[in-house]
Formats: C-alpha cells, structure tokens, sequence
C-alpha cells in the first residue's frame, strides 16, 4: 500500500469516525430532550435514577409475590432497560418465551419506554410494570401454549397471564392487556431524532 493510499484511508476513517460521533451526538440530543420535557410530569423530588431504581424494586417484589406462591426458586432480574422506542406503540415488553418453540427463555429483562415511564409513573409502577412481571412469572412456569391460527399476542395474554395478573391482585386484567397512553411524545422524539440526523448527512 502506498503512503497516499494509507493516507487516503486514514482520512476516511477520520471522517467515519467524526459522522458516527455526530450520529451518537443526534441521537443523545434528541433523547435527552424528550427525557427533559418528560421529567416534569414525573413525582418530584425525586432523581431519575431513583425512579429507574423503584421501578426495578417494584418488579423484584412483584416476581418474588408470584415465584413464592408457585413455589420456584426466586428469580432475580438484571435490570430493566430503558429506551426511547419499543416500536409498534409499546410501553414495555419482555422477550418472548413459548413452550411451542422447545425452549423456554431463560433470561428476562424488562424493556421500558423511558419517555411514557417519567410522563405516567403511576400507571408503569401499578399497571404496565406487573404486567410485563406476570409476562415473566408464565415464561417461569414453562411458557404458554399457541394454539392453531391463534397470535403470539393473543396466547401471550392467555389463561396463563391472566391468572399471574390475578394473582398479583388485578380483577379484571383482560383490560390491561393494551396500553391507552399518549404516543406522541414518543413520536415527537422520532420526528426530532429524524431531523437532528438529517442535519449530520
Ligand atoms: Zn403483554
């Protein structure tokens, strides 16, 4: 190789590097605005990682109330994973486990749109968060069963989600299986993080 041609080279592994920064710069932008414009519908008084961490003790709590009456061994979480954008409307997900593909799941980590989260605590910490557990304590217990024609969707919210939600105290948790939230701070956020990364080609 020449020195031009490693020159060359150099340069553009300069340039990648300077556009994957401005990349990384757009999208952090544009992420910490919509944690900012979200921060005041959260409780106050509190930081964002205080809420992140009550988040995480509710869940715990939640999974050991549902692994104690199932009596399995307790199941400890790693975390919950904080993100702009689930995709397709989500507030929160779980990896999917079924019983039909063989082989169950065996680590679980809470996905859950930080934008709603600040913006409806209440809801995530008394709704949403025991959902996505009940999600977890069914996968625990050997998965669910699809059955023909039926949606990954639908049997995820079967008989088995049902009853964990039950016992986690909801009466009627067939109207928890959808979210009703506001999507478009969520949207805002895409729209912005869109324009802030045309800005960098
Ligand atoms: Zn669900």
């Amino acid at each position: 190789m020449s020195v031009r041609a490693v020159n060359d080279l150099q340069t553009s592994i300069d340039q990648l590097a300077r556009t994957l920064e401005s990349i990384d710069a757009a999208m952090s932008g544009a992420y910490d605005k919509a944690l900012n414009d979200a921060i005041p519908y959260a409780p106050s008084g509190y930081t964002i990682y205080q809420l992140r961490g009550n988040a995480q003790k509710e869940a715990q709590r939640l999974l050991d109330i549902l692994t104690d009456r199932y009596g399995l061994p307790r199941y400890e979480l790693t975390g919950i994973a904080f993100a702009g954008d689930l995709g397709f409307g989500r507030a929160a997900l779980v990896p999917k486990c079924t019983t039909n593909a063989g082989q169950v799941e065996t680590s679980f980590v809470i996905s859950i749109n930080e934008i709603l989260f600040l913006r409806h605590y209440e809801d995530f910490l008394y709704i949403y968060i025991p959902h996505e557990v009940a999600h977890i304590a069914t996968c625990l217990r050997g998965g669910f069963p699809i059955e023909r024609g039926e949606t990954l969707h639908a049997a995820a919210h079967g008989e088995e989600w049902l009853q964990s939600m039950k016992d986690l105290g909801f009466t009627e948790p067939e109207t928890h299986i959808f979210h009703n939230l506001d999507m478009s701070p969520v949207y805002e956020y895409k729209l912005d993080m869109g324009k802030r990364l045309k800005e960098v080609f």
